[in-house]
């Protein structure tokens, strides 16, 4: 069940003081996405948290890098495809860009052009949600190709970072908060 899910997901995160730089926390999900078990534990935990019937969503959009790790395996167990939201430089044709302030430094996000439909119901994935300007920055891309966000979700939530409060009223889903 969800619980005994829960319980792997926690049992595999690794926490990394002072990486990449001097007082950064940084949480590690090379273990989690490693296990069998685990994978699988995260994909129908955030899976699940998609909704479904007329909530269902119509793609999910996963956030480099780690987000399309998990965006694939959720968008794997909907049924549905995957939009890969790119660092800058990497896409050939680019729908739109946004730019964006991090915990550490700054960065730019690229969503592939000709892949979202006006009105289309994406699932955001990505795995931690710290000031949540990477997912504000692709949320406003997806919304601005005409998509709506149906959900953001993510494995672990650092709630010290106030990342929720950026996103505004989308709905924001995480499965554990550190
Ligand atoms: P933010 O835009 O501040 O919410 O940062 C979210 C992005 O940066 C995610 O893609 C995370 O993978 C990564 N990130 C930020 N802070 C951390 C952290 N303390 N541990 C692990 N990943 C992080």
């Amino acid at each position: 069940d969800s619980g005994t899910d829960l319980g792997v997901v926690a049992g595999l995160l690794r926490d990394v003081p002072d990486f990449p730089t001097p007082g950064i926390r940084f949480w590690d999900l090379s273990a989690l996405l490693a296990d069998g078990a685990g994978l699988a534990a995260t994909t129908r935990l955030l899976a699940a948290s998609a909704g479904a019937g007329e909530h269902a969503v119509d793609v999910v959009v996963g956030i480099e890098a780690r987000g399309f790790l998990l965006g694939a395996a959720v968008a794997h167990a909907l049924g549905v495809g995957v939009v890969a939201v790119r660092k800058q430089g990497k896409l050939p044709v680019v729908a739109a860009r946004r730019s964006y302030e991090l915990e550490y430094g700054s960065a730019t996000l690229e969503l592939p052009a000709d892949v979202l439909r006006p009105g289309e119901r994406a699932l955001l994935v990505d795995d931690v949600l710290a000031t949540g300007g990477t997912a504000a920055a692709a949320s406003e891309l997806v919304e601005g190709a005409g998509a709506e966000v149906a959900a953001i979700s993510m494995v672990l939530e650092l709630p010290a970072l106030g990342g929720r409060a950026r996103l505004g009223d989308r709905p924001v889903h995480t499965l554990l908060a550190r």
